[in-house]
């Protein structure tokens, strides 16, 4: 591959200078391919052989810059964990410029390449750690059906950063038709700058929402088409036990796609109220709070657009659906994680009291869920792997009981119903303990688990023999793993 293979547009460019800098991503000595991902590169137009050769991987760590790629960091600003925290922008992402993908125009952009005049105390990089769990939760998240930002590659290179240790460099491509998020809006609203604003507003409903254009107010629309887009990806997030740990306003994309992996984590023994990111003490992004935090993140991008919108009941209305919309997804998810085709009296009931087993028993989520096709309507004989799962096994018999008598309600088909559960509760997650294991391999220069999970993460329905270990209970030593925004 050389770098005329790589074809860019930059319609990002085309936005006043005002929206970003023009810059070179900065040089990392001897990188090396860690990671990709066949069927990112397929969607974004490229040659998944072609991604290891020398002059490609020179190209995804930014060492080397096609021909026609016009290099740029884009200025946002955003609320975190709740407080307006000023202008930050793409403290080191670096975007290439869009590729003529499959399915539409990609943004191809380096994360990790070096600083940036939006870098503010930090260095510009990302260390090997981190850029391993974005690249494979993006792709697993892929693979379950959840809208998100893809990634390309990982390169590695052996220049030390800084954290709580010295670690090593990575940069990661992600890839996304835009990167735009709730703080590129907040930015020029708080900076009081209206044309810009509009500006912004016009390219993001031309380019990802063209439809919008003939509605009698366009961005009330769009505020109100976002606001459905981010209840349904947080309905799936709920739905899988997915918890992205840094829901910041400048973390949340335009497109309703999940952004920026860091923190992350998956529901493991069931508590509502688990935070998966070391780094917040309150519990703001927890499991039980993403849904109302989703809410109020529309809230702020509805402030941002007020001024183009115009009129506050407009507004309001358009946020409005975000409840309605949040509930009617999720409903029908956990309809369906249950197996269950009709809606019922009584389904409410039936769902919180097994969430409250769950929670009394700390029952591991992504398990307990895929055993649950295993139960047979007629009467409680194959019980047993799934009333293991609890402590308290007649209070799980008690729901089972109810659960069988809502089956047969429906006259529920067991191998018919099995079939269909599969399809929606994954068996495999990416679950701490794995990418952990993966980067303590790739830090020794054994990249083998980490495309083995990327691979296995790629079909997480499948059942797949020969990956059963992963199937099974997180290790005892996976307790002790924390993870922080440190990255
Ligand atoms: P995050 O919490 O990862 O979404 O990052 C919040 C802000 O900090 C964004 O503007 C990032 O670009 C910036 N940032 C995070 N880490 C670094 C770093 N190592 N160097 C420069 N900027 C960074
Ligand atoms: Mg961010």
């Amino acid at each position: 591959m050389t770098a005329a293979t790589f074809p860019f547009e930059n319609s990002f460019a085309s936005l006043p200078a005002a929206f970003y800098t023009r810059l070179m991503p900065t040089p990392l000595p001897a990188p090396y391919l860690v990671a990709a991902s066949p069927s990112a590169a397929r969607l974004a137009g490229l040659d998944p052989a072609a991604l290891a050769h020398e002059d490609a991987v020179a190209i995804l760590t930014g060492n080397r810059v096609a021909e026609r790629s016009q290099p740029l960091a884009t200025v946002y600003s955003g609320h975190q964990f709740g407080v307006w925290a000023g202008q930050l922008g793409d403290g080191r992402a670096i975007l290439l410029g869009d590729l003529a993908g499959a399915e539409g125009a990609i943004e191809l952009q380096l994360k990790g390449a070096g600083m940036t005049p939006y870098s503010r105390m930090g260095d510009g990089r990302a260390v090997l750690r981190s850029s391993i769990r974005e690249f494979l939760c993006s792709e697993a998240m892929h693979g379950l059906g959840i809208p998100t930002t893809r990634a390309l590659s990982v390169v590695g290179s052996d220049q030390g950063v800084v954290r709580e240790l010295i670690e090593t460099a990575a940069v990661v491509v992600r890839m996304a038709p835009t990167f735009i998020r709730f703080g590129s809006f907040e930015h020029w609203y708080y900076n009081r700058k209206h044309d810009e604003l509009k500006q912004l507003a016009d390219y993001v409903i031309d380019r990802f929402y063209p439809a919008l254009r003939d509605e009698e107010s366009p961005y009330a629309a769009l505020l109100e088409e976002v606001t459905r887009r981010t209840a349904r990806m947080i309905a799936h997030w709920q739905a899988v036990g997915f918890m992205h740990g840094v829901m910041n306003t400048d973390n949340m994309s335009i497109l309703g796609q999940t952004l920026d992996y860091g923190p992350f984590g998956f529901m493991e023994g069931f508590d509502a109220n688990h935070i998966c990111n070391h780094s917040d003490d309150r519990g703001r992004y927890s499991y039980a709070n993403q849904p109302q935090i989703g809410h109020w993140n529309c809230y702020a991008l509805a402030q941002a657009l007020l001024p183009l919108i115009g009129e506050v009941e407009l507004t309001q209305e358009a946020l409005d659906v975000y409840q309605p919309e949040f509930a009617r997804h999720i409903d029908q998810l956990l309809h369906a994680k249950l197996g269950l085709n009709t809606s019922q009296e009584g389904d409410r009931e039936l769902l919180d009291a097994l969430f409250a087993l769950m929670q009394a028993n700390h029952t591991d989520f992504t398990i307990f869920f895929r055993r649950l096709s295993t139960l047979q309507s007629g009467g409680p004989e194959g019980d047993e792997p799934l009333r293991d799962l609890f402590i308290d096994r007649p209070a799980f018999d008690q729901w089972a009981e109810s659960y069988r008598a809502r089956l047969r309600a429906e006259n529920s088909d067991d191998a018919a119903r099995k079939l269909a559960m599969d399809q929606v509760n994954p068996k495999y997650v990416l679950r701490n303990y794995m990418a952990q294991l993966a980067i303590e391999k790739a830090q020794n220069k054994d990249f083998s688990e980490v495309e083995r999970l990327r691979a296995l993460l790629e079909r997480p329905f499948d059942e797949q023999p020969e990956n059963e270990e992963y199937a099974g209970f997180p290790p005892d030593w996976s307790s002790q793993l924390s993870v922080s925004c440190s990255s």
